[in-house]
């Protein structure tokens, strides 16, 4: 069965006390989360995954040291292993930490870091030879979807990013179907359009890998995904969580997202 996952992708946000505030609030809540009717891990959540500030990882990494089911990545890395690139961040880095998930592809580094498939076909393989998991950002613009075109433009962002890794590779990864137009502006999509999307990207993973594989991948949305509109779209038969911005800096939100399973 596939894995159901809820990750929060705090982007350049908060002081280093109300990281800590939110976590330790989050951690309370795990804790005493009661055993619910179809518990996907020991203690009933979904995997939850944070995607804290660089500067912040070794600190969430030592709230949730040795739990079940929660675990820390980053919100980028670099796609050289090491060497002269001031500012920047190597997977080492992060997996050295006991980091063990990076974004790779969020709409906000493609729009403004300029940043392309090709160059996040490098990111993912760096990533993975290090021991991070991806988590691979697609998802079209609203003209493209207004044109048709969205399909066809998240069909390319995976044939580059992603379709070059063999069988074994690929299905290590998780997949985030995140429309742009939907990002941060509370606009949703509706579930029946995430369901779309969702089942036509397990189609192309059939069709390029097998049935099995496609069958095993999570593929998770995001895009103004909140306590209110979760469990509609986690109801879907092809979305398998969600990559949440703006609902996971706050517990109770990011919380009450966790369980609409
Ligand atoms: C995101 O940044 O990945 C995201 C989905 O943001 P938001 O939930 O705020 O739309």
């Amino acid at each position: 069965m596939r894995k159901k996952i809820v990750a929060g992708n705090w982007k350049m946000n908060l002081s280093a006390k109300e990281a800590l505030a939110l976590v330790n609030e989050l951690k309370v809540k795990i804790d005493h989360q009661p055993d619910t009717k179809n518990p996907k891990n020991s203690n009933g959540l979904p995997e939850v995954l944070l995607f804290p500030p660089y500067v912040y990882l070794s600190r969430v990494l030592e709230v949730f040291k040795n739990y079940e089911g929660v675990s820390v990545g980053v919100q980028n890395i670099h796609q050289e292993g090491k060497g002269a690139f001031t500012g920047e961040i190597s997977p080492l880095m992060v997996r050295s930490l006991g980091g063990t998930h990076t974004l790779i592809g969020h709409s906000e580094r493609r729009i403004h870091f300029n940043e392309d498939d090709e160059l996040l076909a490098k990111k993912v393989a760096l990533a993975m030879k290090n021991g991070l998991i991806p988590v691979y950002c697609c998802g079209e613009m609203l003209p493209d979807r207004e044109a048709g075109k969205h399909f066809q433009l998240v069909a390319e962002q995976l044939k580059k990013g992603v379709f070059w890794m063999n069988e074994d590779e690929v299905k290590n990864i998780i997949i985030a179907y995140e429309p742009v137009w939907a990002i941060g502006t509370g606009q949703t999509a509706s579930p029946e359009q995430a369901q779309e999307m969702h089942a036509y990207i397990r189609q192309l993973i059939s069709d390029h890998y097998s049935n099995k594989i496609a069958d095993e991948m999570t593929i998770l949305y995001g895009g103004s995904c909140n306590a209110k509109n979760a469990a509609e779209l986690f109801a879907k038969e092809d979305v398998d969580g969600g990559l949440i911005g703006g609902a996971s800096l706050k517990a109770d939100d990011f919380f009450r997202i966790i369980q609409s399973f």
